[in-house]
């Protein structure tokens, strides 16, 4: 089979023009969505509201499959990490987190990262290169699979998985269309949040998009701290990055930021770092996450003791922001923040896509 052009790259608007194109009618372009995100149904045979004769055109032309779950894990505390991979044999990461009333489905935008992290798994991989919004969205239609009916569904999507998701906005954004669409995935955008290390010049075009929730891993209250944990900070530093947020309506006026702290021994975790927050974020309505640094094979970092975290979590709440001490999920088998990384370098060769 030749490489196909595959149907889950479009949002509806894109895959109307893109029948028109064709010949197809537009109309045809919203059963076929409907299909794909609101009935799970990839194969084309089983869309039996479209004629025999489309049903082939469509199956010669189009792929609907973009991903294959090589190996799923579940954690003791029910999160289940699942190791995808593309039709190219690349292997991506993704996360199902069951909580009381939701299930979070964190996803990975890129195969690796190039924004290498000091204390991330992903970040010593190095970018292989960006996924495609069909890779992107595949990996939500992929997860759904492994929940059972007692499980409930995906509810909320976070884009913390690999990769940096705003140095591949435009497929995250064509993504973030197909799972907010009514037609499509028909979710909230409040139950989308995507998360960036601080690649400042993209935020603007992130928080246009729509309600959606954003992240910020902050990590650091100095820049001298946090040149070493977050690289990319040399390049936007910390007022930069603070000033660029406090100054955009689309962020101050819709929800609030989410600054991810991860607290690490020795190096973010005194109570002048607890001291300096409310300074440093003045002006941006936010909660901040404290995340225990997660463990990964040659990582030099380490969670300071759970007394040092009570503390710090405790001093920032006293200075009157909302913040919360994360407990890690996932952890042994890998699944936590920053712990996702190729550990098989097997590559699969799958077959064709469907
Ligand atoms: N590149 C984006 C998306 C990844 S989100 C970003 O950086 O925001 C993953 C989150 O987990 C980020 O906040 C990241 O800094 C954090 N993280 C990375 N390594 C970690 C580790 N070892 N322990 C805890 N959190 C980690």
């Amino acid at each position: 089979m030749s490489a196909t052009a595959n149907l889950k790259d479009h949002g509806l608007e894109s895959l109307r023009a893109r029948f028109v194109e064709e010949g197809i009618p537009a109309y045809r372009a919203n059963q076929v969505m409907a299909w794909m995100y609101q009935r799970d149904v990839d194969d084309f045979n089983l869309m039996t509201d479209l004629s025999l004769d489309l049903r082939d055109a469509l199956a010669e032309r189009y792929a609907t499959r973009a991903v294959e779950i090589v190996k799923a894990e579940r954690s003791v505390d029910g999160t289940q990490k699942l190791a995808l991979t593309t039709h190219d044999g690349h292997r991506i990461e993704a996360v199902i987190i069951p909580e009381a009333r939701r299930n979070t489905l964190c996803i990975s935008t890129q195969v690796g990262c190039p924004l290498a992290c000091d204390f991330c798994a992903t970040g010593t991989m190095g970018l292989t290169r960006n996924l495609t919004t069909a890779e992107i969205v595949d990996q939500v239609c992929r997860a759904r699979t492994c929940l059972d009916e007692e499980d409930g569904e995906i509810s909320n999507i976070v884009f913390m998985g690999m990769g940096e998701p705003l140095l591949n906005l435009p497929a995250v954004e064509e993504a973030i269309r197909i799972m907010t669409d009514p037609r499509g995935m028909a979710l909230a955008p409040r139950r989308i949040t995507v998360s960036t290390a601080g690649v400042v010049p993209r935020i603007p075009d992130l928080v246009e998009i729509g309600p959606i929730n954003l992240a910020v891993s902050l990590h650091a209250t100095t820049d001298e701290v946090r040149d070493v944990l977050v690289p990319i900070n040399k390049k936007f530093p910390l007022e930069v990055l603070l000033d660029t947020l406090r100054s955009n309506p689309n962020v101050t006026k819709k929800r609030p930021v989410f600054f991810e702290y991860t607290l690490i021994e020795g190096m973010n975790d005194s109570l002048e770092d607890a001291d300096r927050l409310p300074g440093l974020l003045r002006g941006i309505p936010c909660k901040i996450n404290l995340i225990p640094a997660n463990p990964h094979p040659g990582s030099r970092y380490r969670a300071p003791k759970q007394e040092v975290m009570d503390r710090f979590a405790a001093r920032v709440h006293e200075h009157g922001m909302r913040v919360t001490l994360r407990r890690s999920r996932g952890t042994d088998i890998a699944a936590a923040c920053g712990q996702l990384a190729n550990t098989d370098a097997d590559e699969v060769g799958l077959g064709e896509g469907a």
